[in-house]
This record gives C-alpha cells, sequence and structure tokens, in this order.
C-alpha cells in the first residue's frame, strides 16, 4: 500500500526523492558536462544537515526511497555522516545510491555499513582508452575495482548504467553486455537527454535510440521482454542463457511519465518537479529562514501542484533544459 502524502494535480503519488548532494565530479562525462564547468559557489550548496532535515521531511510525508546522487556523491567531504543518518531514519525503506565507481574501492564497505542497499554504476565503456575519452577524465582500472569491490560487500542490487552515443561508443555494447554477464549484473542502457548546452558533440547526430541499442544486443544474444520493473522508467529484458536483465530507459521513445513517482532535490536545494521541465521550488530559501519543520513540510506538499503532466524532448532544438545532469541529480 502506497500511503504518501504527496500528491500531485495528476493524481500520481510521489514517494521517492532523488538528492544531488554536489554538482561536482572527479569526471566530466562529454553528454553531462561541458568541459569546463562552473560550479555552484559552496556557500549556496546545502550543508549535509539542511540535506537531512530536508530528507527527514520527506520521509515524514511518505517518501519511502532515496537516492543519493550528484555530481559524484562521494567526492563531497563527510558525505558518510549523511549516508549513517539516512540508513537509520525510520520510515525511510530504502536507501539507494548512484556513483561513477571511481570511489568505490575504498567506499563500498563503509556504505554498506550505513544502511545502503543498492548501487547503480555508470560504466560507459569497457575500453580504457574509450572510457578515457568518454569521461575525459576518468581512470577505468579504478572504476573496475570499485564495482569489483561493491561486488564483495553483499549489496542487495547492483546495476551498472551505460548511455550509449551512435558513434562514440556504440562499439562498446557487447563488451559492456559480455562484462555484465561475466559478473552477473543487471545492466540498463539510458538514452542521452538534452540537459545543458554541450559543444563536444551533436546531440541529435549521436542520438542512439534504445531499439537500436536492443538490436545489436540481439545480433548476438536472444532476449525476451520480462515484466521486472526496478520502481524506475526501465523496461527490462532477460537472457535465455544468464540470470541477468538488461533494461532500457528510453525518456525520448517512451513516455514513462505516467506513472511518475519521483522528484528531484539539486544540490543547492532547488526541489525539481520534473526532469524535462524548469518547474521548481526554493528549499534552500524554506530551510535558511525557519526551524519550523511543520513550514518546511507544507512548502513540499504544495510544491506537489507544479509537477507537469509530462516532458518533452527535443533534439534539433537547443536544449530548452540548460541545466546540466549534475545539476539536475540523474
Ligand atoms: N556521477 C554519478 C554517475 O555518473 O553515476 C551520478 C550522477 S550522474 C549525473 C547519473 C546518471 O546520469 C549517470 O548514469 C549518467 O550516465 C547519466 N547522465 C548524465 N548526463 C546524461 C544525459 N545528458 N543524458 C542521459 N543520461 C545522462
Ligand atoms: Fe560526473 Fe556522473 Fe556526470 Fe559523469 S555522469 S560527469 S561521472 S556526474
Amino acid at each position: 500500500m502506497n500511503s504518501s502524502a504527496l500528491v500531485d494535480k495528476f493524481g500520481r503519488q510521489v514517494n521517492y526523492l532523488r538528492i544531488s548532494v554536489t554538482d561536482r565530479c572527479d569526471f566530466r562525462c562529454v553528454y553531462c558536462m561541458a568541459e569546463e564547468m562552473t560550479f555552484v559557489p559552496r556557500e549556496q550548496v546545502l550543508s549535509l544537515e539542511e540535506i537531512e532535515r530536508i530528507a527527514g521531511a520527506f520521509v515524514a510525508l511518505g517518501v519511502k526511497k532515496i537516492r543519493i546522487t550528484g555530481g559524484e556523491p562521494l567526492i563531497r567531504r563527510h558525505v558518510l555522516s549523511l549516508f549513517r543518518n539516512l540508513g537509520r531514519m525510520l520510515g525511510l525503506e530504502e536507501l539507494v545510491m548512484t556513483s561513477n565507481g571511481s570511489q568505490l574501492a575504498k567506499m563500498a564497505a563503509p556504505l554498506r555499513q550505513a544502511g545502503v542497499k543498492r548501487i547503480n554504476i555508470s560504466l560507459d565503456s569497457v575500453d580504457p582508452d574509450r572510457f578515457r575519452e568518454l569521461t575525459r577524465t576518468g581512470d577505468l582500472r579504478r572504476v573496475i575495482a570499485g564495482i569489483d569491490a561493491a561486488r564483495q560487500q553483499g549489496f542487495a542490487g547492483i546495476k551498472l548504467n551505460a548511455v550509449i552515443l551512435k558513434g562514440r561508443n556504440d562499439e562498446e555494447i557487447l563488451p559492456l553486455v559480455a562484462f555484465a554477464r561475466d559478473r552477473g549484473l543487471d545492466l540498463t542502457f539510458i538514452e542521452e537527454m538534452p540537459l545543458g548546452q554541450v559543444d563536444e558533440h551533436a546531440r541529435d547526430a549521436c542520438f542512439m535510440a534504445s531499439q537500436e541499442v536492443r538490436k545489436v544486443i540481439e545480433s548476438r544474444y536472444s532476449l525476451s521482454p520480462c515484466t521486472h520493473r526496478s520502481g524506475g522508467p526501465a523496461r527490462y529484458y532477460r537472457f535465455d542463457d544468464s540470470p541477468i536483465r538488461v533494461g532500457f530507459i528510453s525518456p525520448h521513445s517512451h513516455n514513462f511519465c505516467s506513472d511518475c513517482n519521483r522528484v528531484r532535490l539539486t544540490a543547492e536545494g532547488r526541489l525539481l518537479l520534473c526532469l524535462g521541465n524548469e518547474h521548481s521550488v526554493d528549499l534552500r530559501q524554506v530551510v535558511r529562514q525557519t526551524e519550523d519543520d511543520a513550514e518546511l513540510r507544507q512548502a513540499i506538499v504544495d510544491a506537489m501542484d507544479l509537477k507537469p503532466e509530462r516532458h518533452y524532448f527535443d533534439l534539433q532544438e537547443a536544449p530548452q533544459i540548460v541545466r546540466f545532469m549534475n545539476m539536475t541529480g540523474g
């Protein structure tokens, strides 16, 4: 039963909050960031205490699942204390996170101890040079060490996420699938979304739809649709000869807005009601103005009215969404 007090104008219950704890990152993935980025000044970023207070308000209102993301969440100083406090928060059923894996070799064990249940790790290539090209700064060996460290910790789930750009890493589809099958990890392919202005590649020319990715996989393996849902927008398929699942997130090809159950908190405290729209409420102002949690909860309840029915992405046009994914909290 879903008992969230957060219901939008379209009757959708919101029970999932994604929190970006920093807009900073040790990588500069070509689809996520420009090479030269201006980050939010530190005083404008929510403190860990402010994040915890906002998270507590959401949980009191019926949010059951929180995903910590970024930027790269694991490069934020003292972030483990936030994980520990959230891990102990009564009413929060699932604490999960998304990471680029670069810090996981040392962080996987304390994260597990803090109560993190599942981790999504981004991996767009298993070729060190191509990995470096796509992330601009990333070291594949460190990320693989991070993935393997996480596997040893017994998380309830570890999933790999890959963004495929035509002509850049579409040759990586089958090697990524082989990597995931070898390690027994689910793998989800995400279509690139036009968030923020990137000059490094033309988003429309590099766009590769989920269907095309699936065809490449089916050139080698037999896939059949499965009913598994991870509580998110991915559609899953399974292999005949491996227990892993492969998922596809298709913000362009499929409209997954009708059962959207999530909102996002940016590093500077903006509550975003939709990934693909600018509708937002400044919760930083609220937490810095009042100590009264009832006022904070009311601001959150009121914000639900702003949640738009759906998003539209158009690759030919200049991006309507000027914020990058590291701001959004992917
Ligand atoms: N740094 C962490 C990571 O890379 O996993 C967490 C934050 S990152 C913004 C979250 C996810 O968003 C990653 O899986 C990344 O591939 C994805 N992402 C970033 N920019 C994107 C874009 N323009 N379109 C689609 N996915 C994007
Ligand atoms: Fe950093 Fe993640 Fe964005 Fe890559 S996708 S630049 S790892 S925040």
